[in-house]
């Protein structure tokens, strides 16, 4: 059996977008500029791409960025406000520690350029506590960014209440709300979100297209000069198929989302249920307020690493709680960030489901891992060490 549960790092491509991209990569490839028909409807394209996105997070057409992605948003939000406030003498933004890198990497960037950082703790729950953002705020603060969804632990923060926060206080706030975007509602304006990023390859749509949601009036200064595209603030031929499948998978997943929540939900209770039944396994992020499709659960005495490996072999493809792969030992940030000591967090593994996932596979995921589990600590000097301890053996 072949069972695709790493849907935090993609996913599969939907029908209803590959269809709306088509006409795009075929007949109508006009550049959306060009003033003849072909131009026109490539236009039109853009504009219903925009409109779409913007009624799905209730935000105004004109306020919606399309970026190459959730990376690309991530930067553009915070490295632009950084520079707009920093005209003010505001050098100071408020994250979190278990942002994404894409995040956590920019803001460490603009600390090399004298802002100042402020990692609020996430503890063991790994939720924020509006409470520290509101004791962090200062008046140089520039930016709060706090990301929507966890995309390891799949934890979902207080975004409208710390969004309140900021706006009592006058200070500008953005969500990396790439976990979050067509899976959880998102509403920026009763939620208090000034800026927000998404990518469409999260919920079913293409890859290297995402947004940025900047709310009007903000002065966000450009990320790419040329030409008069994305109202002059990014400029480059717009990729009109790309723009028009995303739109279409955002829609699909939000005319479904009730629906696809129920499912996956109860996937993931039956997958969390099965897995803590081995020993000395536990689950990682509150249990109630995570994502509809996040298991992350830690096994002692285990090597992450060699538990894909394993599971790759069954047919079944998972993710670590160790960055590996990404070619570094260091245990996850994220799982370090809820406490984890470095020898638990090795053995994490996500699984991160969706909606076209099925009963029958989480069954099959469950009867798998027991076993594998099993034959690594088998193999395992610190599995032995920690039976010891604990009088085990
Ligand atoms: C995937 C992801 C990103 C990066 O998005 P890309 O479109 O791949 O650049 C950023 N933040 C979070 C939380 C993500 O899960």
């Amino acid at each position: 059996m072949q069972v695709y549960a790493d849907n935090a790092a993609t996913t599969k491509l939907s029908d209803t977008a590959l269809q709306a991209m088509l006409p795009y990569l075929k007949d109508t490839y006009g550049n959306a500029s060009s003033l003849y028909r072909i131009g026109q409807t490539a236009h039109h394209g853009v504009q219903a791409a925009r409109e779409t996105v913007a009624k799905v997070l209730n935000a105004e057409t004109n306020e919606i960025y399309f970026t190459s992605g959730g990376s690309e948003a991530d930067n553009w939000a915070i490295k632009g406000i950084a520079e707009l406030m920093a005209k003010k003498g505001k050098k100071h933004i408020i994250t979190t520690s278990f942002e994404h890198h894409a995040v956590l990497h920019t803001v460490k960037k603009l600390a090399q350029y004298g802002f100042e950082i402020t990692y609020l703790p996430v503890y063991e729950n790994g939720i924020v506590k509006v409470e520290d953002v509101k004791n962090a705020i200062r008046e140089d603060t520039a930016l709060v960014t706090v990301m929507y969804a966890n995309n390891e632990i799949g934890t979902i923060q207080p975004i409208a209440e710390i969004g309140a926060v900021c706006h009592e206080k006058g200070v500008l706030f953005h969500t990396d709300a790439v976990q979050a975007a067509g899976h959880l509602p998102i509403d920026v304006k009763a939620q208090n979100i000034d800026l927000l990023s998404m990518s469409a390859h999260k919920f079913h749509g293409p890859k290297g297209i995402g947004a940025l949601y900047c709310r009007q009036g903000i002065r966000l200064p450009n990320l790419i000069e040329g030409g008069a595209q994305e109202r002059g603030r990014r400029a480059g031929t717009e990729a009109v198929y790309a723009m028009a499948g995303m739109a279409a998978a955002l829609k699909e997943a939000n005319d479904n989302l009730a629906e696809n929540t129920a499912k996956v939900t109860a996937l993931r209770d039956r997958l969390i249920d099965g897995l803590l039944k081995i020993e000395l396994s536990r689950l990682n992020g509150d249990r109630k307020q995570r994502l509809p499709g996040n298991v992350n659960i830690s096994f002692e005495g285990v090597e992450g690493e060699s538990l894909l490996l394993y599971l790759d072999m069954k047919g079944i493809s998972a993710s670590s709680g160790s960055a590996c792969t990404s070619g570094s030992l260091d245990p996850s940030h994220v799982l370090l960030a809820i406490g984890l000591p470095h020898e638990v967090a090795h053995g994490s593994l996500r699984l991160s489901l969706c909606e076209t996932n099925t009963e029958e596979e989480i069954d099959y995921i469950i009867s798998c891992v027991p076993e594998i589990i099993e034959r690594l600590r088998s193999m395992s000097p610190l599995w032995e060490r920690i039976q010891k301890e604990r009088g085990l053996a």
